[in-house]
């Protein structure tokens, strides 16, 4: 590959974007792979070191910080640090693969910014803020106090999404897994349908 890419999905919570980049991913001639993010969190039952995060504590986390390890980071709840390890770019490139993120608004645009000539950010929109709430409702993960928090949080989210590349109105989720995989198989130059 001449040069890999970098596809960045944005979006607030409940508006279906993990699915999207699931999808995505499953389609190998995209060629993509998941940019694995390191935060000071704690690991939820289900979740993998290596897979799902690098799970650091606060002091490692800080130090690579120091050491400017990161691409880009953020305190995204109090002590709670999320970022993009330089290293884990350099690890799909040099596999000939193209980088795909489900990251925060934030850290989506940090990314376009750094790459600009590089980087197909995309935003997913869900139809309303009141579908949100019903879908955040609906997945049962997050308290009533959660969810109004996240709700809030995607009024903001959502200002932003005219400083990306695209916005996929995620209306119908067949619908918005296709606008998808037509931008990125465009963006990357695969063969423009699944499986191909
Ligand atoms: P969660 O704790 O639910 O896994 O993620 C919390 C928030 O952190 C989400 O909005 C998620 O998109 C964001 N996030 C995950 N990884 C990164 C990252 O590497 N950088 C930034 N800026 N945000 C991230």
């Amino acid at each position: 590959m001449d040069e890999g890419k970098l596809i960045v999905f944005s979006a607030p919570s409940g508006s279906g974007k993990t699915t999207i980049v699931r999808y995505l991913l499953a389609q190998e001639e995209l060629k993509l792979d998941f940019s694995i993010s390191a935060t000071s969190r704690e690991p939820r039952d289900n979740e993998v070191d290596g897979k799902d995060y690098y799970f650091l504590d606060l002091k490692s986390f800080k130090q690579k910080i120091k050491n400017d390890e990161f691409l880009e980071w953020e305190e995204v709840y109090r002590d709670n640090f999320y970022g993009t390890l330089k290293s884990e770019i350099d690890r799909i490139w040099a596999q000939g693969k193209h980088v795909i993120f489900d990251i925060d608004v934030v850290g989506g645009l940090d990314i376009k910014k750094i790459y600009p000539d590089r980087t197909l950010a995309v935003f997913v929109k869900p139809p309303s803020i009141e579908e949100l709430k019903i879908r955040l409702k609906k997945r049962q993960t997050e308290s009533d106090d959660k969810i109004n928090m996240r709700v809030a949080k995607a009024s903001i989210e959502l200002a932003t999404a005219p400083q990306f590349d695209h916005i996929i109105e995620n209306n119908d989720l067949n619908e918005a897994l296709k606008e998808a995989y037509t931008l990125v198989a465009d963006y990357v130059g695969a063969a423009n349908s699944p499986g191909s």
